[in-house]
């Protein structure tokens, strides 16, 4: 044989061997697992779309969060559903909304859970749209007001990490400035930062009951074909106070996160998102794909494209598969 190729199989050749020079591991630490929370009693409703998450209410939560503690899941990311809808989405900001009651439950029932708000308006809206609208479109800098009032509603309801994900231009630093004068420059600010206008966050706004009424979120969210602007974005969240970066979606922009792991020193995050998980599931339901396989693998890459944390729905089965 010629000594001219390197054998590679070597470092393949065993079960043990194959973990030895393993380079990428998901680990339970790496998952915050996304929940939505709905205002009524005794609710625990599953989101047609998307097999194995419920929508629950606050009489049901406690037992959700105590779940994720046995599963060693150390952080959730709240969605909140309100009964009432307005223009203005107030209830977003109410110190009585149901993301605040849910922090105050959590921080009270299963104080060991770092909790984490998601910061925008478009499940409280009647329109849907991530912020104040005139002549049919979001308005940028009057759609900040109403996004700062609610980061501190959440801060003071007892919000370990804000996560803001409107998209309207100047959020992390309007955000940062309202979290500091009101006392909470400790709470940091993870930021939706490369956000972009996906189809794959369809099944997303049937659980978040968040679909919009009029016209679409591209003047808002970023362009599916642009990765330069994703950098851009970036940067103006870094140079504003972002202590954290999230990537959403995850699958298709891979590319992207590995840009921005590349990039920016801060913790990356993966946002594995609704379109991402149903496809999955709904094969797995047929019976076409190894569902513990694919998710594992899934889940992998986008860790080997640089996330450091990943916001899964998976993360329940991925903590006990990872367990067995
Ligand atoms: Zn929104």
């Amino acid at each position: 044989m010629s000594k001219e190729f390197k054998r590679h199989r070597r470092l393949r050749s065993s079960t043990n061997m194959r973990a030895l020079v393993r380079e990428t591991k998901l680990t339970t630490d790496d998952l915050i697992y996304p929940i939505f929370v709905v205002e009524g009693n005794t609710v625990k409703k599953e989101v047609p779309s998307m097999p194995g998450v419920f929508q629950v209410s606050l009489d049901n939560l406690t037992e959700e969060m105590n779940e994720l503690v046995r599963l060693g899941i150390r952080s959730v990311l709240l969605f909140g559903i309100p009964k009432e809808k307005d223009e203005v989405g107030s209830q977003a900001y109410c110190s009585t909304g149901i993301v605040q009651e849910a922090l105050r439950q959590i921080k009270k029932e299963v104080p060991e859970l770092i909790t984490i708000a998601d910061t925008c308006l478009c499940e409280y809206t009647s329109h849907g749209h991530c912020g104040v609208i005139h002549d049919g479109d979001v308005q940028n800098d009057e759609s900040l007001k109403l996004h700062v009032k609610t980061a501190i509603s959440q801060a003071e309801a007892g919000a370990d990490i804000i996560a803001p994900s409107n998209m309207m231009d100047g959020f992390v630093a309007e955000i940062r400035k309202g979290l500091d004068e009101a006392g909470y420059a400790h709470i940091p600010i993870m930021s939706y930062a490369v956000k972009y206008a996906s189809a794959f966050y369809g099944p997303f706004r049937d659980a978040a009951e968040s679909t919009p009424q009029f016209g679409d979120r591209k003047t808002y969210q970023m362009d599916p074909s642009n990765r330069r602007e994703a950098l851009r974005e970036a940067q103006s969240d870094i140079d504003e106070g972002a202590d954290f970066l999230i990537v959403k979606p995850a699958l298709s922009y891979l590319d992207i996160m590995r840009e921005v792991k590349d990039r920016f020193d801060v913790p990356v995050v993966a946002y594995n998102v609704s379109g991402e998980y149903s496809m999955v599931k709904a094969a797995a339901l047929n019976g076409w794909v190894d569902e513990k396989q694919i998710v594992l693998e899934k889940l992998t890459s986008m860790k080997r494209a640089g996330a450091d944390i990943i916001v899964t729905y998976h993360a329940k089965d991925v903590a006990k598969w990872l367990s067995e």
